[in-house]
């Protein structure tokens, strides 16, 4: 998809929704589009920024709450922060509790939802693996003698 066929997209959401098509909301739209990388708030930010220095960590909040509300989007909640992603098809995620990564995998199709659905419409299907990624579980093995280990969070947390 070009830059256009991305521009007249969110022209169409922000008409949907009643919305201005604002540079900053463009800019949060533009980022995380197709975004595999489950980025934080401050993450986002830090990329809008380059292309809008004066936009505000409440203003990029309030875009991707919005973006999220439209279905753009979804809100990752209950893990170490808010986090946001790029593909809204079901998939699965993989969450390391020490460097807070996110891996996608693919689901099996249907398998994961309940017989019983009382009436209830799915919009999304989400399943969430907590434990160590392997480069934190590696880390773990290795710090088991030393006492810091904040170090090799902080390596960990490097983008592959
Ligand atoms: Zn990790
Ligand atoms: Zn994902």
């Amino acid at each position: 998809m070009d830059k256009s066929t991305e521009y007249q997209e969110f022209q169409r959401l922000c008409q949907a929704h009643g919305c201005r098509c604002t540079p900053q909301r463009l800019a949060v739209f533009l980022y995380m589009k197709d975004n595999r990388t489950h980025p934080s708030v401050n993450r986002i930010w830090d990329n809008v920024r380059q292309s809008i220095p004066s936009i505000t960590r409440e203003s990029v909040f309030r875009i991707l709450t919005e973006l999220a509300e439209y279905g753009v989007i979804n809100r990752m909640d209950k893990i170490t922060d808010a986090r946001f992603d790029g593909q809204v098809s079901d998939h699965g995620h993989l969450i390391c509790e020490r460097c807070g990564r996110v891996e996608d995998f693919d689901l099996p199709p249907e398998s994961l939802l309940p017989q019983d659905m009382h009436g209830f419409t799915t919009r999304h299907t989400e399943l969430r693996i907590s434990g160590l990624c392997a480069c934190c579980g590696a880390g773990a093995k290795q710090a088991q003698n030393k006492e810091d280990t904040t170090r090799d969070k902080k390596e960990c947390q490097a983008e592959p």
